[in-house]
């Protein structure tokens, strides 16, 4: 098989740690070929992300905090600084505070709320706004998102909020930069037991109706996620934009 993804390079944002849907995205652009650009958070996992970067041959690694404009400035005059072009891009970033997760939704507080919209669905605006000028023979931005968007899930509260917005706002960057060629998707995962999921109150409950009830009789496996992120980014994808591309064993299609 030809590698994918042969000669191409790759930003993914979102990496903590092994169990990082972004880790395993990684894994997968680096076995198609992909050089990797990986960003973290902060100070908390520069030593991991920096292992987990050397175990990949990542060509760079930084740190980009997405609420602090400067940092998503810096990421911006880095790429530009390379002079190379970027051709995928994978956003793999949510936050919201752990207490809006476990309460009753109408107990979220205006703070909590801004919080969760700002790292989990502006961020994807704010990287758009700073990758396409580098995405100068177009490519791919993908997202993450869930379920929760469209369906209540218990405790998923602000965080399916935040979702829909995500989803929404890709679909507004899809058509803004397809002229561009830069096509613009999410993939909505199933549960998967990583840092992020675990805020979320009862969430083992989640993961165990999904595999008992989805059609696939099974929970999702990252890898599962990362090679349909390696078929957006690559030119088997070329086609599609403003979708989401559910990779979640059919969970969604079910009533009950
Ligand atoms: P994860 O490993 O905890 O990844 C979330 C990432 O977001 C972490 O690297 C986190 O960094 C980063 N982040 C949070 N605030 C940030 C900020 N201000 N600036 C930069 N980065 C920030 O969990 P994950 O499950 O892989 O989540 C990745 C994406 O997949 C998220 O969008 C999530 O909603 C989505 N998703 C997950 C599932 C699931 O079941 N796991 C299902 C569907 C969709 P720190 O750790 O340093 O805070």
């Amino acid at each position: 098989m030809p590698q994918l993804l042969k000669e191409k390079t790759a930003l993914i944002l979102g990496l903590a740690n092994r169990w990082s849907l972004a880790y395993s995205i990684a894994r997968a652009f680096c076995r198609e070929g992909a050089q990797l650009i990986l960003t973290y958070q902060g100070d908390r996992q520069q030593e991991t992300v920096e292992e987990l970067a050397r175990e990949l041959g990542a060509a760079r690694v930084m740190s980009c905090d997405v609420t602090q404009e400067a940092d998503v400035e810096r990421l911006s005059e880095m790429l530009r600084a390379e002079g190379d072009d970027l051709h995928a891009v994978v956003h793999s970033i949510a936050f919201a505070n752990k207490d809006d997760l476990a309460r009753p939704f109408q107990m979220t507080s205006r703070e909590g709320f801004q919080l969760a919209l700002e790292v989990s669905c502006y961020s994807l605006v704010a990287v758009a706004r700073a990758v396409a000028p580098v995405m100068r023979q177009g490519g791919s931005i993908t997202t993450l998102t869930y379920l929760g968007s469209q369906r209540v899930l218990p405790n998923y509260n602000v965080m399916g909020v935040a979702k829909a917005a995500l989803e929404a706002s890709m679909r507004y960057l899809a058509s803004e930069l397809g002229p561009q060629q830069i096509r613009v998707n999410a993939i909505s995962a199933g549960p998967v037991k990583t840092a992020s999921a675990r805020s979320i109150k009862d969430f083992s409950k989640i993961l165990e109706t999904v595999a008992e009830k989805a059609p696939l009789r099974r929970p999702t496996d990252p890898e599962e996620v990362a090679d349909a992120a390696v078929f957006l980014a690559s030119n088997l994808g070329r086609g599609v934009t403003g979708n989401v591309l559910y990779v979640d064993s059919g969970y969604q299609i079910m009533g009950i």
